[in-house]
């Protein structure tokens, strides 16, 4: 067959340079130099990369990617797609030259490959600058338009993102605007971390991605969102239209990115004022630091509903299982926490590498969000959320809750949260400010009684209210606590309250 080129597709990089830091650099980091076009076959054409401008002032260069639908095609066979030579794709490619679609990405690998991965032996610290760039995409396929694209863009640290639908014909505005956004951006970053965000970003406004989605995709778009992905508001919509909205696998990523997220705000048993001594507590003794009165409190609740199997769920740094282990009646403990960090510390407290053998086997370390169903949780008699939940981001808390009420579902499960109200009281606390950096909110006794309430009658439960601390006549406790019992014989809570995984992880 004939071999036809019929799209073509780019991109241009710009940089300017200052004295002692020529614009040329641009040539070393991207590793072609500037004086030489060069031609690289990939997997879906031939790619081209060029200097259109190269001086000490200023350095564009600019990739194309002539894209070969024969080759296409027999890839997409070779790669068990289905077999059928896809008609759509060879329109698709047809419809616009120089459409920077999914494709351009995969050349980008291929082209970029050290400039990507922030590699430059010739410039090694230029490689960790930021410099000024300038990036243009003349015709980015956009679904969801210019509109999307700002929103995608706009928080990565760009000082102006400027996306304008591009018109179905210059000539005839009055047929309105075609499907293809022409993107500006400028700023100053590191010339890996603006390759990173287009490598995922331009397929994802694409959103016809034309390879095979494999399960190694969730590692190169965590590994290419490294930096910024973890915490982007758009994350769900960049993840699932990135894996083609394959649930498996977008999920798969979302709990990875919620590990990284939570690993890099990790600066827990920062919990200072709850170190710090209840002041009011009106006692001749040595006042009780608040962290060691809530122990005790859920210790108590423990043993009063005769757990022995306990979950210790966001166990931090393992000092409510070190408090379980002194106690014979808790025949297995488990602790869980999204913190690696966190772990690490509560293993060298507990002293796990040194414990006798039927110490050892009565306590359990593990890695794990709590956002995320589980079935290893399931069948214990007991769990503990002691100050967790205001460590979630509030639309977070329903996929908690359907981890641990309608999937984990032991017996008891007993909440600690912060009493907002009481934070008047701290001394040391300014006005308006919650109690700890990581704190998504902070609830009322009302909000945390209505939250609770609603929790338990979804899910077959009963709830009581614990005061921890001193309970003050007008503001309440420092700490409250929820108790829920398990009311309805187990296998059969499933009132029409309860949601499905999916829709409390939608929520
Ligand atoms: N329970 C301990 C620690 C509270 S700090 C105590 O009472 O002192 C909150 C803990 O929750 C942190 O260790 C944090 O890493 C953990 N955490 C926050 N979000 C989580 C999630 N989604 N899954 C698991 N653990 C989480």
């Amino acid at each position: 067959m004939e071999r036809t080129i019929l799209g073509r597709v780019f991109l241009t990089i710009s940089t300017t340079g200052d004295p002692g830091r020529p614009a040329t650099d641009l040539g070393f980091l991207l590793h072609k130099h500037p004086e030489k076009a060069q031609t690289f076959s990939t997997s879906h054409g031939t790619a081209h990369v060029f200097y259109p401008e190269a001086s000490a002032e200023r350095c564009t260069a600019a990739l194309l990617l002539e894209v070969d639908p024969v080759a296409l095609v027999r890839r997409g066979k070779g790669k068990g797609r289905g077999g059928a030579p896809d008609a759509a794709l060879a329109q698709y490619v047809n419809d616009r030259p120089y459409a920077a679609s999914s494709l351009l990405s995969v050349a980008m690998s291929a082209v970029f490959k050290s400039a990507l991965n922030g590699v430059c032996r010739a410039l090694p610290e230029r490689v960790q600058a930021p410099m000024p760039l300038r990036i243009e995409v003349p015709a980015l396929p956009a679904r969801g338009g210019a509109e999307l694209v700002r929103k995608l863009f706009g928080p990565l640290g760009w000082t102006s993102v400027d996306a304008v639908a591009v018109p179905l014909d210059e000539q005839f505005p009055e047929w309105g605007d075609s499907r293809y956004v022409r993107l500006v951006l400028e700023g100053e970053l590191r010339l890996a971390d603006a390759l990173r965000q287009l490598y995922v970003l331009l397929p994802v406004l694409d959103d016809a991605k034309h390879y095979w989605v494999a399960p190694d995709e969730v590692d190169k778009l965590l590994r290419a969102g490294e930096g910024w992905l973890a915490t982007h508001p758009e994350q769900k919509l960049i993840t699932s239209r990135y894996l083609s909205r394959r649930w498996g696998l977008t999920r798969q990523a979302m709990q990875q990115l919620e590990l990284v997220r939570l690993a890099e705000s990790d600066d827990l048993d920062v919990e200072s004022i709850d170190n710090a001594v209840d002041e009011t507590t009106d006692t001749e003794e040595k006042p009780v630091p608040l962290a060691e009165q809530r122990r005790a409190a859920v210790l108590e609740a423990l043993r009063a509903a005769g757990a022995s199997r306990v979950l210790d769920l966001g166990c931090g740094q393992g000092q409510l299982v070190q408090a379980l282990l002194k106690d014979v009646a808790f025949t297995e403990i488990v602790g869980v926490d999204v913190s690696m960090r966190a772990l690490t510390i509560a293993s060298r407290r507990l002293k796990l590498d040194r414990m006798g053998e039927r110490q050892a086997a009565r306590v359990t370390l593990r890695q794990g969000s709590l956002t995320y169903t589980d079935k290893q949780l399931k069948g214990y008699d007991a769990a503990v959320l002691s100050e967790v939940i205001e460590h979630l981001d509030l639309p977070r808390l329903p996929a908690l809750e359907y981890a641990v009420f309608g999937s984990a579902r032991p017996r008891t499960v007993l909440v600690t949260t912060p009493n907002v109200e009481y934070n008047v009281r701290w001394e040391t606390l300014p006005a308006g400010h919650v109690r700890h950096g990581d704190h998504r909110f902070e609830w009322t006794r009302d909000e945390f009684r209505g939250w609770a309430r609603e929790v338990a009658q979804r899910h077959g439960y009963g709830v009581d209210f614990v005061p921890v601390g001193t309970d003050d006549p007008e503001v309440g406790p420092p700490t409250q606590m929820a108790v829920f019992t398990m009311t309805t014989a187990d296998g059969t809570a499933k009132q029409s309250g309860n949601r499905t995984e999916k829709e409390a992880n939608a929520a």
